[in-house]
């Protein structure tokens, strides 16, 4: 019978040996990649003398078709309760009272950092000539921005008061036809996700973090972004950490914290990636940028992410594709996504070895080209394998 993750007082996390830990099975392939995942994570644990008391809850189709309600209350309070969990993909319903069940879920428990580490895992197919250079994790804020949901579409009431309102009071002429999107981003928001950061680079010894902004160009925003990033440097993390403003770029035996603009950010990323290993960002550049990244490591299929709130504790950690429909129910798709976004929970909770057993097994299977169907279409002499038949595979290799 397991027990509760909590927080200490002290801000860490205080782990049982066999904390009980939500999941969301996930729509469409999530039938076949959950189990898949699952049978990896706890063949790991246990290796390590530890357990997993998974609780299900329900949430997406399954929720609807089973309770009829998309987002039941009950999960809600299961990952406030239990603070860490992890989630398969979710459709999101169409009419459904919902922008996204995945938003509701960040917003409810304000889950303001997005994790999303990029990695390339020996192996694995790739577009770009050294993909083994990639090994960035980006921190991109979850709650603010153009993504705040704050937005009017062209000619509805709305629009036209807000167009009238920003005329009367402040001059701007915006054509009559148009949507109207409001774009908050506030120091708050902005030095919370930027601690998040820092925490992690101090934490894993890292030696260079990048402010990603496209402040150039929206002064108040994201270069308020970026301003404050490096003011929270100065005030918080003087002693770890130094401004490449105040150092010319050498930082000695600190980290240093540098910006890029946005769009520059997107071509270094591909042509300079040894330069970059933690980046924090707003949500739109963070969106683009997570996904660009891991197109340069294998793509989606093999893509982790976790959405953390750092104050109180809660994370949950999910698979960064959708539901993939098509394939539903085939046993057939990379369950490598939620496997991956499994080992990022276990490296947030502390079960670092866990973790990197479930790294050395996935790269052996696809060093030995047993895959799914996804990689072995960009292989030459893959042995295309089921999705459950791949986790079998890199449990034996554990
Ligand atoms: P998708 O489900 O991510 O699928 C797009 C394509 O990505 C698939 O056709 C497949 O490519 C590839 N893919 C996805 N999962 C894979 C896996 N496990 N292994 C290998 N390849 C994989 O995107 P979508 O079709 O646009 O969205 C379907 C539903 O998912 C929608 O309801 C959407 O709202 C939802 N969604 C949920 C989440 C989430 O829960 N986090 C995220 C995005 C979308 P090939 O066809 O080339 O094989």
């Amino acid at each position: 019978m397991g027990e509760k993750i909590k927080m200490s007082p002290d801000g860490t996390l205080v782990v049982p040996e066999e904390p009980v830990i939500p999941f969301i099975e996930g729509d469409g392939t999530g039938v076949d990649i959950w189990p898949a995942a699952r049978l990896v994570l706890d063949a790991a644990a246990a290796k390590h003398g530890r357990s997993v008391d998974w609780r299900e809850v329900l949430a997406g189709e399954k929720a609807y078709n089973e309770v009829g309600d998309w987002l039941p209350q009950e999960t809600i309070e299961a990952f406030d309760e239990h603070l860490i969990g992890i989630k398969g993909p979710l459709t999101t319903p169409i009419g459904g009272g919902f922008r996204s069940l995945n938003v509701a879920i960040r917003q409810i428990l304000d889950l303001y950092v997005c994790l999303r580490p990029v990695r390339w895992f020996k192996g694995v197919p790739s577009p770009v000539k050294a993909p083994e250079l990639v090994d960035m994790v980006i921190f991109r804020e979850n709650t603010e921005d153009i993504y705040a949901g704050l937005e009017v579409e062209a000619m509805s009431p709305e629009a036209l008061k807000l167009r009238t309102l920003l005329e009367d009071a402040f001059g701007w002429k915006i054509r009559e036809d148009s949507g109207i999107g409001i774009k908050p981003i506030s120091k708050t928001g902005s030095q919370r996700l930027q601690r998040a950061a820092l925490d992690y680079a101090v934490a894993k010894g890292k030696s260079r973090v990048h402010w990603v902004h496209k402040g150039n160009i929206m002064k108040f925003t994201e270069g308020a972004f970026q301003k404050w990033g490096y003011e929270l440097v100065r005030e918080e993390y003087a002693d770890v950490a130094v401004a490449w403003a105040d150092c010319g770029g050498d930082a000695g035996d600190k980290i240093l914290v540098q910006d890029a603009i946005a769009d520059i950010a997107l071509q270094q990323v591909l042509t300079r990636p040894a330069e970059f290993e933690v980046i924090g960002t707003m949500n739109l550049n963070g969106d683009y940028l997570s996904d660009a990244l891991a197109a340069q490591v294998g793509g989606i299929g093999i893509a982790p992410g976790g959405n953390a709130n750092y104050v109180t504790g809660h994370g949950i950690f999910e698979a960064t594709h959708g539901t993939a429909p098509k394939y539903a129910g085939q046993d057939k798709v990379n369950p490598s996504s939620v496997l991956l976004s499994g080992v990022l929970m276990f490296e947030h909770i502390g079960w670092q070895e866990a973790a990197d057993d479930i790294v050395a097994a996935l790269e052996a299977t696809i060093g030995d080209k047993v895959v799914t169907y996804d990689f072995a279409r960009l292989m030459d002499g893959a042995t295309e394998v089921k999705c459950s038949e791949f986790a079998h595979a890199i449990v034996d290799r554990l």
